[in-house]
Order: structure tokens, then C-alpha cells, then sequence
């Protein structure tokens, strides 16, 4: 069983949360410390805690998470001009929630993913 972290209690509206975008697999929030206009970040429904805790069965789920990751980028007006969508890993990745998340980035130009 995955740790609980400050996303479980997003998902039970224990603590609350700007939710753009929910159904029965995916919650989509906005990032309490925005690195951009638009900056959301879309979660599974149940904990994941890392990438690499990734398999087969997670496989619709997170097809889900692209396909509402591409929604939203059109709700928000940022589609045409373009976004980044990244999924951070581990201590090396800047991973700082245990819950996989993917951030919607955009509304600004980003520049070269610079690493
Ligand atoms: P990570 O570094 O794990 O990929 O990103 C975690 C993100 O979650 C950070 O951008 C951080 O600002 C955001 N975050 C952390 N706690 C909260 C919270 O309580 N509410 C919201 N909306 N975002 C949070």
C-alpha cells in the first residue's frame, strides 16, 4: 500500500484544492506555487508513488492522464502556442510528492528544457 500524501487528502477534499478537471480516474489541480499562467498538475486517482512504481495495470490510467493533459491545455487557450508536460522522479528528478503527478506548464514562452 502506497504512503498517503497531501494528494490523498486533494482527492477526498479533506484539504482544499483549485480542481479544473475530475472524473472517475483523474484529478487535475492547479499548482499552489505556479511556474507559469498556467501551471496543473493531473494525478491518478490512486497512488503511484513514483514512475518507477509503474506497470501494466496503471497502462489506461495514465494514457487517461495525456488525453485530459491535451483537454485542459485546450480549456486553458494554451494549446497552439504549446506546453511542457513532465513527470519528475526520484531525489535526482525533483520528485518532493509521492503520488504520480504530470505538470501542464504553459501560458509563457518556456524556453530550452535546460537540465
Ligand atoms: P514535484 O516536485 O513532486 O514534481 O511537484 C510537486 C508539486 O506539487 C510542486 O510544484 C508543488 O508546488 C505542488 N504542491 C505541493 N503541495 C501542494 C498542495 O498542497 N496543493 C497544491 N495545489 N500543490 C501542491
Amino acid at each position: 500500500m502506497a504512503q498517503e500524501t497531501i494528494f490523498s487528502k486533494i482527492l477526498r477534499k479533506e484539504i482544499p484544492a483549485d480542481i479544473v478537471y475530475e472524473d472517475d480516474r483523474v484529478t487535475a489541480f492547479r499548482d499552489i506555487h505556479p511556474k507559469a499562467p498556467t501551471h496543473v498538475l493531473i494525478i491518478p486517482n490512486y497512488n503511484i508513488p513514483t514512475a518507477n512504481d509503474v506497470s501494466e495495470k496503471d497502462e489506461a490510467v495514465l494514457g487517461h492522464l495525456f488525453i485530459v493533459a491535451a483537454k485542459i491545455a485546450q480549456a486553458e487557450g494554451i494549446a497552439e502556442d504549446g506546453y511542457r508536460l513532465i513527470v519528475n522522479c526520484n531525489k535526482f528528478g525533483g520528485q518532493e510528492v509521492f503520488h504520480l503527478h504530470m505538470h501542464l506548464i504553459g501560458g509563457k514562452p518556456l524556453g530550452m528544457m535546460v537540465v
